[in-house]
């Protein structure tokens, strides 16, 4: 790593999930069933987008392990803030549906292992993909306990329809042409007034990149700058309720030059560390 980030990072390997964590998000049916569509060799497709080989299960048990150990090193007091890097990614894990690269929804998980395992009561879900996150909003749809906050390119992929607002949830659609003023726009004005309400105990990031200008997954065109930005308004709101406490799981993110740069921003951000 040539940031020089290694130095004062500390790395933990990522454990496997365990059945009673990735069970509180995903019913037993839907877990054998990844379970069985697992090919020996070769691949095998859970959708259109979603391909699997034999090591697939690890990687995705190792991911939501990722993120739930994560979760205990911070609520331990080990680690205020912890960054996932992880693959596959989760967000668009339905409850009871794999799509789009996704197996489990890392950061659903993790979210449910704060609340059932430390009795937290008010946790946030952030989401700056540029997709929408619907599995984790099918997950915690009737999660009173649980606020998400997203920001997404619609109309887009995964085509999920908007629900409109409401206590626990603040979905803001951007056009295709969004650039940062109207991404802060969103942020300032949707996100941070009900994150200052509802007083999250613990703040959890779905830490997507894809809406990068050089990323052509999408065709939001946000900056490095921009990502720095949201991260410092997330560190904000996790300071002044939530004792600081941060998980950030890696969602997407396809041009490795500009992912590279804006997971280190995100990263120093996280850490109070100034660049
Ligand atoms: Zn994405």
């Amino acid at each position: 790593m040539t940031s020089g980030l290694d130095r004062v990072l500390r790395y933990v390997d990522a454990p496997l999930v365990t059945d009673e964590q990735l069970l509180r998000v995903h019913p037993a049916e839907y877990v054998d069933t990844i379970r069985a569509a697992i090919p020996d060799s070769g691949y095998a497709r859970l959708d259109p987008d979603t391909v699997v080989g034999p090591k697939s299960l690890q990687a995705a048990y190792r991911a939501a392990g990722a993120a739930v150990a994560a979760v205990d090193l911070v609520m331990s007091g080990e680690m205020e803030s912890a960054f996932c890097g992880v693959r596959p990614p989760g967000h668009h894990a339905e409850r009871t549906r794999s799509m789009g690269f996704c197996m489990f929804d890392n950061i659903a998980v993790a979210a449910a292992h704060a609340l059932a395992e430390y009795g937290l009561e008010r946790v946030a879900i952030v989401d700056f993909d540029v997709h929408h996150g619907n599995g984790t909003e099918d997950i915690f749809r009737d999660e009173d306990r649980v606020l998400f906050c997203s920001t997404f390119e619609h109309p887009f992929y995964p085509f999920t329809p908007l629900l409109g607002n409401t206590a626990n949830r603040i979905s803001v659609p951007l056009d295709a042409n969004a650039k940062s003023e109207e991404f802060r726009a969103a942020v300032t004005e949707h996100w941070l007034p009900a994150l200052s309400a509802f007083r999250p105990e613990f703040v959890f990031v779905s830490a997507g990149f894809d809406a990068h200008r050089d990323d052509d997954m999408s065709h939001v065109a946000l900056t490095d700058a921009d990502f720095r930005w949201v991260s410092e308004r997330i560190v904000d709101i996790a300071k002044a309720s939530a004792s600081g406490r941060i998980v950030s799981v890696l969602e997407g993110g396809y041009e490795l030059n500009s992912l590279a740069r804006c997971v280190e921003a995100h990263i120093r951000v996280l850490m109070g560390i100034h660049s």
